[in-house]
């Protein structure tokens, strides 16, 4: 495997963080957010960014609105949009629901959801978990019955992240009863304005509102908006989480936070003095980074692997696995380096008084503790460690 940027893609990389550097705002790398804790505003204006350069979706095919880029210019494009601190485009559409419907949709609703999801004027929320239906997914039983022209859709879903402001909910639903759990599920296409649909907030260990329980009370979806064919959804709803974990072991949020990590000890190393812990930061630091350069290996492996090739089927399991430790890890050194900086306090905007790379630790604080309150969740959304570390066990060493 020859890891050395060719001519070609260092030019690439040049060109990338030109345009980063014109087109982020001021203060772009000090955002420290993710898809957690950046706000609807940021996340439509960089799709719409994204999309004005023809970039909003790289990974998709060119004739659906795709870059055709290679596999290692996608990861750039990662790699550099977390060293400048962009904003997270949200999975829910490009990564997630995209996907599904260019490959198992009609031509109608390629038509009509594809170029909304690329220029960000619909944003989407994923309709999978329901109470007592979590990593037993498929034991889900929000059902759909046919009446006519039309599902009629009654059930709950629960952590459903971003219900809350999202257009359109892709959704697991039971249209049978009858066989294996698996077999009797389909994927519809739900207007979140449908008459019937209530969404109420979770507030997560962050104090924030992300997460949501919606609730379907005769919602009538036109049969059309069926992904597929009727009772064959689990097979999409697998196709959709492998692309998931790929894109949740975010080694572009990770690189940004390394940054970030090494703004602050350059800073407080040279300001804090003595009761600073230069070198342990330093070898905490150094490791992380190395498991990171790891990380970027293990996923060029996995968007590189022939699709529908048992690398495709398994790599995402330990990319998702070793990603969310590693953000975790690194949510936990930014704050022994914060140290009482982190605890919330009133009158401190994240970013507030900082100017090029001098971060200001007081305001930087509290950002980061909401971060790591919320990357708390990060091993169990898009499928728990545990069940992960189980699937892997069965399918790669047969136990
Ligand atoms: C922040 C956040 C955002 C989320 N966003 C969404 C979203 O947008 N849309 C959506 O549909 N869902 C979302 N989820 C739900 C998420 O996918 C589920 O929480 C997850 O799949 C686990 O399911 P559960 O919560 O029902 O836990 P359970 O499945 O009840 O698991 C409870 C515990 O048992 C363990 N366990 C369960 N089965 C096994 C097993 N076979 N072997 C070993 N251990 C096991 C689990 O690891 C876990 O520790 C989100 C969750 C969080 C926390």
């Amino acid at each position: 495997m020859d890891l050395a940027l060719s001519p070609e893609e260092l030019d690439f990389r040049s060109e990338l963080r030109a345009w980063l550097a014109d087109v982020l705002p001021e203060g772009a790398p000090q955002k420290g957010k993710n898809l957690f804790t950046q706000s609807r505003d940021d996340t439509v204006w960089w799709q719409q960014t994204l999309n004005e350069k023809g970039w909003s979706a790289s990974s998709w095919p060119v004739e659906y609105g795709g870059t055709g880029w290679t596999d290692a210019q996608r990861q750039i494009f990662a790699q550099e949009c977390g060293r400048a601190g962009a904003p997270t485009q949200s999975p829910f559409g490009h990564t997630m629901v995209g996907p599904v419907i260019y490959t198992f949709g009609t031509q109608e609703q390629k038509d009509r959801f594809l170029p909304a999801i690329l220029d960000g004027s619909e944003l989407w929320c994923q309709g999978y978990s329901e109470p007592g239906s979590g990593s037993d997914l498929a034991s889900l039983k929000t059902k759909a019955e046919r009446d006519g022209e039309d599902y009629i859709v009654n059930g709950q879903k629960i952590w459903t992240t971003q219900a809350h402001w999202a257009d359109w909910i892709f959704c697991l639903v039971r249209t049978s009863f009858d066989g294996k759990a698996q077999e009797g599920i389909s994927f519809l296409l739900i207007d979140m304005k449908t008459p019937g649909i209530e969404v109420k907030p979770i507030y997560s260990i962050d104090g924030e509102h992300h997460l949501n329980e919606v609730y379907f009370t005769d919602v009538r979806v036109p049969v059309s908006n069926l992904v597929g064919e009727e009772n064959k959804g689990w097979t999409y709803a697998k196709f959709l989480l492998m692309n998931e974990r790929i894109g949740i072991a975010g080694t572009d949020i990770i690189r940004s936070g390394l940054n970030s990590v090494k703004m602050m000890h350059d800073h407080l190393s040279e300001t804090a003095g003595e009761s600073y812990d230069q070198n342990t930061v330093a070898r905490r630091y150094a490791e992380l980074g190395v498991r990171l350069e790891a990380l970027e290996m293990l996923e060029s492996r996995a968007l590189t692997a022939a699709e529908g090739s048992g690398e495709s089927m398994i790599l995402p399991l330990p990319l998702k696995l070793l990603g969310t430790d590693l953000q975790q890890d690194l949510a936990d050194l930014s704050i022994d380096i914060l140290g009482d900086s982190s605890l919330p306090r009133v009158g401190y905007g994240f970013g507030e008084g900082e100017s090029g790379n001098e971060p200001n630790i007081r305001a930087r604080g509290p950002e980061a503790m909401r971060s790591m309150l919320s990357g708390r969740a990060s091993t169990i959304y898009g499928g728990t460690s545990e069940v992960q570390r189980g699937i892997m066990s069965k399918f790669v060493l047969g136990l």
